[in-house]
This record gives structure tokens, C-alpha cells and sequence, in this order.
């Protein structure tokens, strides 16, 4: 008999919990078919609604269920930490409340597993009912991504995955605090099998992420898992080095050859405004990976947990 870990990281989503379980609970018959015993890791990630009392709620239905509530809102990055920490399955999976990872694929993934994969991922071809913006700039990330990492980060990728208990031991030994799983996940290896799906739209709620937060999330993921923006500023500077010793060759001969009086203002001026704006942008590149280190550096918890049953 095996265990499976389900986790599920939820904030503010009172509405969905019952959805979910009842959802999750259609493959109870295939559970029961392969031996499989079940926990379920609510992770409420400080929700303000009736998250907590519904999964309490679920829990004197379920004596499977197991809850994690934080002190506050960690991130998900967190609760999905949070959750593997916790889980004790052979085999874990992480899924989404709002029902965009579809339960009914659980069968199919824990049969790639069966097959000797480590871990089974799931990736959306279409970003059906995305805003057309949010999907360009997730597109030209993931792109950049392939070219400036050496860890592949899948196009599409949904933190929805079935794993192997060496591989969840394994993330666990990451234990750094800007987490960006998608990359961790690249990062320890293993035999992934990847699934395609549709993307499913929410059942009920809302999104907790908005353009600014994903533009974030997105340097987050570049500074952990690529230090090409920092070569790139050290090339620039070797760049600008170069042009600026052939001026000065220029200036010189135009001198000696031409004697040229003193003019070109406006020259000086856009050349001055592009060099300091390329310096502001690697003083910034470099005070990104600053702030990197100096959150690393302090080792503050990665979430705190206020109560668990
Ligand atoms: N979530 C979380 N903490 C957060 C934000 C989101 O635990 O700070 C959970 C949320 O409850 C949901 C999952 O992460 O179960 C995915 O969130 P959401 O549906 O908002 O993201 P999207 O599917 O739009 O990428
Ligand atoms: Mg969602």
C-alpha cells in the first residue's frame, strides 16, 4: 500500500474548497483500485475569508484531511514548501483549489510514475482566457529563459505535478528563501513526463496574481537561476570602454589633422545620457542580485505557521 500526498496551497478561496474535494473524490474508486491511502494538505496561506473554518469544516467529514494555516499571506512559493515539507507520501502531488488542475488526471500521471518516471509534470498548449498582454510577456519570459539558463524552465508549466518521494527529498535539500519552483524543478533532474492539457479556466474566485505581480515573480525566477543579466552588464562595460577609447583616438587625430575648435554640444549631451543610463541599468541588474543575497543571507523562515491539525 502506497501513500499520496495531495497538497494544496489555498488563499482566500472559501468557495472552492468543497469543490475541490468533491472534485478530487470522483477518483476515490481508482485510489482504491491501486492501493493508494490519501492525506490532503490544505495549505491556508494566511486567507482573511472562511478558508480555515471550511477546511475545518472538511476535515471532521475527512479524517485524511490535514491543515496548515500561516501567520499570513507567504505566497504560494511558500505554501507549496510548506506543503512538501509536511507531506509523507511515497508519492506527492501538488494542485491548484481552483480546479485549473484538473483531478481527473491523477490517474494517468500515477501510471507514468508506475512506469518508472520520477515525476510527472503538466503543461497548458493554450492560454485560452488569459489577457492577450499577460500571455505575450509569459511567451517573450519563457523564450529569454531558454536562452539565458542553463535549467530548463517548460513554456507553460503548471506547478500541478505528481513526484516521487526521492524527488520531493530531493527539492527539500533547496532550501533557499526566493524560491521559483518551476526552476528547482529543472534544477534537481530526474525523469520528468510531461502531460499536455487545455487550459481550464477558475471555477469561482478571482486570480491572486495581476501583471506587476508576475513581472516580479519573473526576475525572481531570472536572478535565481541565471547570472547572464550580470555578464551582460560587465559587457556593456567593455563595450562602452571600447567606443570610448576610439573617440578619444578621434577627438585627438581631428585635432592634430584638422584643428578643430570646440563644438558639438549635443553630441556630448546624448552620449552622456546614454552611457549614465547604462550605468543606472547594471547598477540596477547588480542591485538585483544584491537584494538576492541579502534575503539569502538574513535566513528568515521561508513561512510561519500559525496553527496545524
Ligand atoms: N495561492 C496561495 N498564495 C498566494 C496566491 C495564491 O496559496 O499568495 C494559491 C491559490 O489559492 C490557488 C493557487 O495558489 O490555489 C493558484 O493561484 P491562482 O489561481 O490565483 O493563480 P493562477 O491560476 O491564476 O496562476
Ligand atoms: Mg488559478
Amino acid at each position: 500500500m502506497g501513500l499520496l500526498s495531495v497538497i494544496v496551497p489555498c488563499f482566500n478561496e472559501e468557495e472552492n474548497i468543497n469543490d475541490f474535494y468533491s472534485e478530487l473524490m470522483k477518483n476515490a474508486s481508482f485510489f482504491e483500485q491501486e492501493d493508494l491511502e490519501l492525506e490532503i494538505w490544505f495549505i491556508d496561506d494566511g486567507s482573511k475569508d472562511g478558508t480555515v473554518s471550511a477546511i475545518k469544516k472538511l476535515k471532521e467529514k475527512d479524517q485524511r484531511v490535514r491543515m496548515l494555516s500561516f501567520s499570513r499571506n507567504f505566497g504560494k512559493e511558500a505554501a507549496m514548501f510548506a506543503g512538501l515539507e509536511k507531506a509523507k507520501g511515497d508519492y506527492v502531488v501538488i494542485m491548484d483549489v481552483d480546479l485549473q488542475d484538473p483531478p481527473s488526471l491523477l490517474p494517468q500521471m500515477y501510471s507514468h510514475i508506475k512506469e518508472g518516471y520520477d515525476s510527472v509534470a503538466t503543461r497548458r498548449v493554450t492560454r485560452k482566457g488569459e489577457p492577450p498582454i499577460r500571455s505575450f510577456f509569459a511567451r517573450c519570459f519563457y523564450r529569454l529563459m531558454k536562452h539565458i539558463s542553463k535549467t530548463e524552465i517548460m513554456d507553460g508549466a503548471r506547478d500541478y505535478r505528481m513526484m516521487t518521494r526521492q524527488m520531493v527529498d530531493a527539492i527539500l535539500q533547496m532550501q533557499e528563501y526566493n524560491r521559483f519552483t518551476k526552476g528547482i524543478y529543472g534544477w534537481v533532474g530526474f525523469e520528468t513526463k510531461w502531460l499536455e492539457y487545455e487550459n481550464v479556466e477558475r471555477t469561482k474566485g478571482e486570480t491572486k496574481w495581476n501583471f506587476w505581480k508576475l513581472l516580479i515573480y519573473s526576475v525572481e525566477g531570472i536572478t535565481a537561476f541565471s547570472t547572464a543579466p550580470l555578464m551582460f552588464a560587465s559587457f556593456m562595460g567593455v563595450l562602452f570602454c571600447v567606443l570610448a577609447f576610439a573617440m578619444i583616438i578621434f577627438t585627438i587625430f581631428r585635432k592634430i589633422v584638422f584643428g578643430d575648435p570646440v563644438s558639438g554640444w549635443p553630441s556630448l549631451v546624448c552620449i552622456i545620457s546614454l552611457v549614465s543610463g547604462v550605468q543606472l541599468f547594471c547598477l540596477g541588474i547588480l542591485g538585483q542580485y544584491l537584494s538576492k543575497t541579502y534575503m539569502e543571507v538574513k535566513k528568515r523562515p521561508i513561512y510561519l505557521v500559525k496553527e496545524e491539525i
